[in-house]
């Protein structure tokens, strides 16, 4: 199948809830950017919400039903419109090569709580379904937000077609790996930063479709997360260094925004703008779809 020209990108304002948390927030105003066609070659797609069945593949039926019945109606239609993207992401990459969703808030979510502004384990669900929906024999998760993805590890770790790379800066939501399958480095200073992500991408060489937890949160200025010296021209250079593995392997893969947050000196534009180095690079790649298969 030959690629799609444009790279598809999840999203409606189904996601966005007035909240002071940028999680919930941010995919709004970089939406906009998007509409404003400042990203070439991109499509925005409004995704089907996901439905409590399809959680319970990776989480607690009891606490999914809670979580329903506790938390607003606002917050819970953000969270399967937000999750729903991330599973018809991970279809359209099958499909084209490359796709993305404008979601956040999943990697530190485990199999009956929620941790960290992340309630339901997207990561985790779409790893499942490229096994059991597409027939991919290995898939990688490679996380680079700044915090380590605990819950997909909790989720995901004993399962043994799938490969997990996380580059971290500091140890919140920690995991320890037991298997080879299993790559985690705590980066103590910036100017290490890029050379772990490439040692990360290397781990995942033999997978054949990558889900990427695009974190900007490593950004200097975010909080909390942050790193000083972790730059933009750093965190473009991983991005470059990530999409450029996925066409030079030909390895099919989806991305998800993940951190990113303001502080004294970024605002919430500022926030979504740091995200769109993710969206340039995926839209410049050509991957064929099922390549690997
Ligand atoms: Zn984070």
């Amino acid at each position: 199948m030959t690629p799609k020209k444009n790279l598809p990108i999840y999203w409606s304002p189904d996601y966005v809830l007035k909240s002071g948390i940028e999680t919930r927030t941010k995919s709004g105003p970089l939406a906009e950017i998007l509409k404003a066609g400042e990203v070439p070659g991109v499509d925005l797609i409004a995704p089907s919400p996901i439905s409590r069945e399809e959680l319970f593949v990776a989480h607690d039926e009891g606490y999914i039903n809670r979580l329903v019945s506790d938390e607003t109606p606002e917050l819970i239609r953000s969270i399967f419109f937000s999750t729903g993207g991330v599973r018809d992401a991970l279809d359209a990459m099958f499909e084209h090569g490359r796709a993305g969703s404008l979601s956040s808030g999943l990697h530190h979510a485990k199999r009956d709580r929620h941790e960290g502004f992340c309630y339901i384990n997207g990561l985790a669900i779409a790893a499942l379904r490229a096994l059991s929906k597409h027939g991919a024999n290995k898939v990688g998760v490679l996380d680079l937000d700044s915090h380590c993805g605990g819950g997909t590890f909790q989720l995901v770790g004993e399962n043994e077609k799938i490969l997990i790379a996380d580059v971290s800066c500091n140890s919140f939501d920690v995991w320890r790996p037991n298997s080879d399958r299993h790559f985690l480095k705590i980066v103590q200073s910036a100017d290490e930063y890029l050379d772990k992500v490439k040692q990360a991408l290397k781990h995942l060489d033999d997978v054949d479709a990558l889900i990427y937890n695009a974190g900007m949160d490593p950004f200097e200025d975010c909080m909390p997360g942050g790193m000083r010296g972790i730059t933009r021209e750093i965190l473009g250079e991983r991005e470059r260094l990530v999409a450029q593995w996925c066409e030079d392997t030909q390895t099919p893969a989806m991305f998800v925004l993940a951190g990113g947050y303001s502080g004294p000196n970024l605002d919430l534009d500022g926030v979504a703008r740091l995200h769109l180095p993710t969206i340039f690079e995926f839209a410049r790649i050509r991957v064929n779809a099922k390549s690997k298969n």
